[in-house]
């Protein structure tokens, strides 16, 4: 399986990381080796002292697609959670400053956390739905899915031009403003609306 992540979806968090909009969606992936194991808690990498929390709504791929037209975008996933895309912003700083890819700052061993999955029929209007996240009992991050500059559907047509959607592919569909930096034994708590589907640990 693949992880499939759009950046600088929020204007707010575009903003507070002074970038300018992109046009396109920003597209860029993490290998299954980013997955944070369950129950494990995620240890801030030795190469940065700058990393960053990014809630995110995730979706999950549940049937083979390419090319796939925004108005039957709905039909390719049924489950939906909450996860972290953590960033060594020092090392994503260094990077972008010279024009080169970001994978060392995102897609290093624990970088994705993934929520426990509820299906999206649950779901009122996924074009209106609340998440968040709880740094050691506050709240630090919170965004609605009406807030994304590219929708889920938009999302999925567009990487579809590029990549083969698989069974169990998943997708991280951009943060909110509120991001910083975590320190050793932080709790962090993800929550799609009011139900908490990520809890771990920062060592
Ligand atoms: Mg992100």
């Amino acid at each position: 399986m693949k992880i499939i992540c759009i950046g600088q979806n929020y204007k707010e968090h575009i903003k507070e990381l002074n970038n300018k909009p992109t046009e396109d969606p920003v597209v860029f992936l993490k290998p299954d080796t980013a997955i944070l194991l369950k129950k494990q808690p995620f240890f801030i990498p030795d190469f940065s002292n700058d990393v960053h929390h990014e809630i995110e709504l995730i979706i999950k791929i549940n049937k083979i697609g390419k090319h796939i037209q925004p108005q039957f975008a709905h039909k390719y996933y049924d489950e939906i959670s909450v996860g972290i895309d953590f960033t060594a912003r020092d090392v994503q700083k260094k990077l972008r400053d010279k024009g080169l890819p970001w994978e060392c700052s995102k897609s290093f061993d624990g970088a994705a956390v993934i929520g426990k999955w509820i299906s999206k029929e649950k779901i009122k209007d996924l074009n209106a739905l609340s998440f968040s996240l709880k740094k050691n009992d506050k709240i630090v991050q919170q965004g609605n899915t009406a807030d994304m500059l590219h929708s889920i559907d938009t999302i999925i047509a567009y990487i579809s031009t590029y990549f083969t959607l698989k069974i169990g592919d998943i997708i991280f569909t951009g943060t909110p403003s509120g991001v910083s930096a975590v320190k050793t034994n932080d709790k962090l708590v993800g929550f799609l609306e009011e139900e908490e589907l990520l809890n771990i640990k920062v060592k």
